[in-house]
């Protein structure tokens, strides 16, 4: 048994989601949705930023829908949240979810004629209906519109999402008419299209409720929305030890990098576990205060090597920004900024 006494100690390693930032982005978000209304995706942790950090600072700022993709993210949510809010992505696949919903009070996303027969066997309830106008990932064909089983459901929110908002392409268009059309065959009461980047594609896109994701985490994913966009994670590690490398003294597995010249290093407690993974090693850098910090050898799963020329005051216990700008980092080093976010370690989150 744990001594319940025993009070840990800080983490030598902190993610920081600036909360004013988040609120702000949401709020911006939702202004320029204009007259829809902004909900948020809060899917995987947050994009890995943290439900708990995240949730109440989103609640408080005017948020009142918010999407999560498994059954298993909904507790977590409806801890901050009324469950009535909290909408499903993948839907139902079973009657153990069926039931999982009536319990919890958290609303699916129909996604076919299956799940709609399923939820209805069930004894129906509110739903909400995901219409596949041309991503072909989830939802039901516009074809399927007019299925007896379809006009059986009592849908709050009828949406579907663009494949390429991110783009200018002839694919945004296509996909508004598609939905603009089962708008007129199918009963609901919302309207929903728009992710971050459809956010950006004008009040067309908007119609009664828009779902923006990355964008509230501080993405950018379309030029438009730079200006009203700010940071929201930052990550900064703690020196674990600095030594002295004699020439010809390798650092980090398989020796990848070799000193020329007697230098100081730091070693600095971020790896590839929390999500600084191996790709973003060479040709990055830490920080100090400005000071650039070069990355020395091959990431290690709770360490990286950093050279402190820049730095030589640093010792044991300072504390280092590690590099987690989304926008500027993630083309870089070959990752999206959804995956800058997601792929944070759960040791790193905040909470
Ligand atoms: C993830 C997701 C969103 C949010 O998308 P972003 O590009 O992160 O804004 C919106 N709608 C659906 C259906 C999603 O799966």
């Amino acid at each position: 048994m744990a001594d319940s006494s025993l009070v840990l100690p800080p983490s030598s390693l902190r993610l920081t989601a600036d909360r004013g930032a988040l609120a702000a982005n949401w709020v911006a978000l939702d202004a320029v949705s204009g007259g829809a209304k902004a909900g948020a995706a809060v899917k995987a942790d947050c994009y890995g930023l943290g439900i708990d950090a995240c949730v109440p600072v989103l609640r408080d700022a005017g948020c009142e829908t918010f999407f999560v993709a498994h059954w298993s993210e909904v507790a977590a949510v409806s801890a901050h949240v009324p469950p009535a809010q909290v909408a499903v992505l993948h839907g139902v696949l079973n009657e153990a979810e069926c039931a999982y919903a009536r319990a919890t009070g958290a609303v699916p996303v129909i996604n076919s004629l299956e799940q709609a027969a399923l939820w209805q066997a069930g004894g129906g309830g509110p739903c909400h209906l995901m219409i596949d106008t041309g991503i072909n990932r989830l939802g039901i064909a516009p074809s399927d519109a007019n299925q007896e089983i379809i006009s059986s459901l009592d849908i709050d929110i009828l949406m579907s999402h663009l494949a390429s908002a991110d783009e200018d392409s002839p694919m945004n268009p296509r996909q508004l008419d598609a939905f603009r059309a089962a708008r007129g065959t199918i009963a609901h009461r919302r309207a929903s299209l728009a992710n971050s980047a459809g956010i950006a594609l004008g009040k067309d896109y908007a119609f009664d409720l828009t779902r923006p994701g990355i964008a509230l985490y501080g993405g950018v994913p379309r030029g438009e929305l730079s200006d009203m966009i700010r940071p929201v994670a930052q990550v900064e590690a703690a020196i674990l030890q600095t030594r002295t490398l004699e020439a010809g003294e390798s650092v980090g597995y398989n020796g990848t990098f070799t000193a020329s010249t007697s230098m100081k290093v730091g070693t600095v407690s971020v790896g590839y576990a929390d999500g600084f993974l191996r790709m973003r090693g060479p040709g990055n850098a830490c920080f100090h205060n400005g000071r650039r910090l070069p990355i020395l050898g091959k990431v290690s799963m709770d360490m990286v090597v950093v050279d402190l020329a820049a730095a030589p005051d640093l010792a044991a216990g300072d504390w280092l920004t590690v590099p987690w700008d989304i926008n500027a980092a993630a083309p870089q080093n070959g990752l999206s900024a959804y995956e800058m976010l997601t792929s944070i370690g759960k040791r790193l989150r905040c909470n």
